[in-house]
C-alpha cells in the first residue's frame, strides 16, 4: 500500500530548503517568506531584535500573581518528563517566582533507564509530582496501530500527554498550566499564536490529533473506556476551570542548551553518555525507547530527520553554522534506530517484514527514489545548488 503524503500533510511537491537553517519546506505547516527563509527563522531573529525580555518578564510576574492561591492549592501544572525542559520550567516557576507548582507526567510508551532516573532526580529536587501511567496493554495496541496506519508510533503518547495535564487542571482545580517552548512557533508551523502567550484549547485536534478522531480508534478494537485515559476532559469541563495554556518560551528567551546547563545544575539532570541515534546530541529527548521511530518515519515522510531538526535549532540558536548543520544532516539523519528496536518490534508486536512495509508505504516519490534497489534522497541538502 502507497500512501499520499503529499495530500495528507499538505506539503508542496518542489523540495526546497530554508536559506538560514537546515529545514525544508515539507515540516508540515512551514512557511517561507520572499527570501526563503523559514518561519521558525524569522521568529528566532525576532526573538533576538524584536523583544523587550524585562518586559515579558513582568507579564510573567503579572501572570503568576495573579494565579498565586496562598491557601497551600497548587497554583499551576508544570507537564513535565523529567526531561531539560519541563525541569527548567518547573524549577523557575518554583524556585524563582514563588509558585506552588504541580508537576505532572504523562508514562512513556517504554521508558529508559535514564529517562526514569532524571525524571526521579527532578521529583528529588523538591517537587509534588503526579505520574499518569495507562494500561500498557492498550498503550501497545495503540502504539501498533498510530505506526501502522499513521507512520507515527508516538501518537498514542502525544495524545495523552497533551490531554493529562488538562486532566489534572480540572480535577485539582488549577486554571494555569505552563508548557515549555511553543514548538509550532520555535521550530515552524503555525504561527499564529507566535505573538502570544496562550493556546486555545480548542486548537489540540488540529495540532495533535493528525485529522483522525476518536472514533477511527474504536473501529480499530479499542474501546472507549481503553481510550478515555488518552482523551481530552469534556470541553465545558475545561472551560468552567477557566483552564489557561501558556508557554514558558514566550516570558523568558527560550534556549534548549542553557536549560540543560540549569537543569544539571538544579535539577539532577543527566545526559546520555553516548549520542542519540539519527543524531549527534545527548541531552534531548531521552525517556522513551519508542522516540527514535518517530524521528526515523519523519526522516521517511518529510525527509526531515533528528540530525535536521537538531541542527536546524542550533543554527538558529547561533551554536553551530549551516555548513556545519549541514555535514551533520549528511552524517547523521538517514541512521535507524537499532538500539531499541527488539524492543520496539516487541512493544508492537510486529514483524521487521512489517515494519520495512510500513516505512515503504510511506516514501513518497517526491522525496525518495529508487535506485536499483537502495532508496536514496532525491534532493538531499547537501547536493543543493544556490
Ligand atoms: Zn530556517
Amino acid at each position: 500500500m502507497k500512501r499520499n503524503v503529499l495530500e495528507q500533510y499538505k506539503l508542496p511537491s518542489d523540495v526546497r530548503f530554508c536559506k538560514k537553517c537546515t529545514v525544508s519546506n515539507q515540516r508540515p505547516r512551514i512557511s517561507f517568506d520572499e527570501h526563503g527563509v523559514c518561519s521558525a527563522c524569522n521568529y528566532a531573529e525576532y526573538k533576538r531584535t524584536g523583544v523587550n525580555w524585562k518586559e515579558r518578564e513582568d507579564e510573567l510576574i503579572d501572570l503568576c500573581n495573579k494565579h498565586r492561591k496562598l491557601n497551600g492549592e497548587y497554583d499551576v501544572i508544570v507537564p513535565c518528563s523529567g526531561g531539560k525542559d519541563g525541569s527548567y520550567v518547573a524549577h523557575m516557576l518554583k524556585y524563582k517566582y514563588g509558585m506552588n507548582p504541580l508537576a505532572v507526567t504523562w508514562a512513556p510508551l517504554k521508558a529508559t533507564e535514564l529517562g526514569r532516573r532524571n525524571l526521579d532526580a527532578f521529583i528529588a529536587s523538591g517537587f509534588n509530582h503526579i505520574l499518569g501511567t495507562p494500561d500498557p496493554m492498550v498503550t501497545r495496541k495503540l502504539t501498533n496501530l498510530a505506526f501502522t496506519h499513521l507512520g507515527d508510533p508516538f501518537q498514542p503518547f502525544i495524545y495523552g500527554q497533551t490531554n493529562f495535564p488538562l486532566h489534572m487542571a480540572v480535577k485539582h482545580n488549577v486554571q494555569l498550566i505552563m508548557y515549555g517552548e511553543n514548538g509550532e512557533v520555535e521550530y515552524g508551523g503555525n504561527m499564529k499564536n507566535a505573538f502570544r502567550p496562550t493556546r486555545d484549547i480548542e486548537d489540540h485536534d488540529e495540532h495533535y490529533f493528525s485529522g483522525l478522531p476518536p472514533e477511527f480508534w474504536v473501529e480499530h478494537g479499542i474501546s472507549e473506556a481503553n481510550l478515555k485515559p488518552f482523551m481530552s476532559p469534556r470541553f465545558e469541563d475545561i472551560q468552567n476551570n477557566n483552564t489557561e495554556i501558556h508557554f514558558f518560551g514566550y516570558y523568558k528567551f527560550w534556549d534548549p542548551q542553557e536549560n540543560y546547563y540549569y537543569c544539571r545544575e538544579h535539577t539532577g539532570f543527566t545526559p546520555n553518555s553516548e549520542r542519540s541515534e539519527g543524531t549527534y546530541s545527548k541531552y534531548a529527548s531521552l525517556d522513551d525507547q519508542i522516540d527514535g521511530f518517530h524521528y526515523y518515519l519523519s526522516y521517511i515522510k518529510f525527509g526531515i530527520g533528528r540530525a535536521t531538526s537538531d541542527t536546524a535549532h542550533e543554527i538558529r540558536d547561533g551554536k553551530i553554522s549551516r555548513d556545519e548543520g549541514v555535514a551533520l544532516v549528511k552524517r547523521y539523519d538517514h541512521e535507524f534506530p537499532r538500539k531499541y528496536f527488539k524492543e520496539f518490534l516487541d512493544f508492537c508486536s510486529i514483524t521487521e517484514d512489517q515494519v520495512n512495509q510500513v516505512i515503504d508505504s510511506w516514501r513518497s516519490d517526491h522525496i525518495w527514489s529508487n535506485e536499483s534497489g537502495v532508496w536514496k534522497l532525491r534532493k538531499p541538502i547537501w547536493d543543493e545548488v544556490n
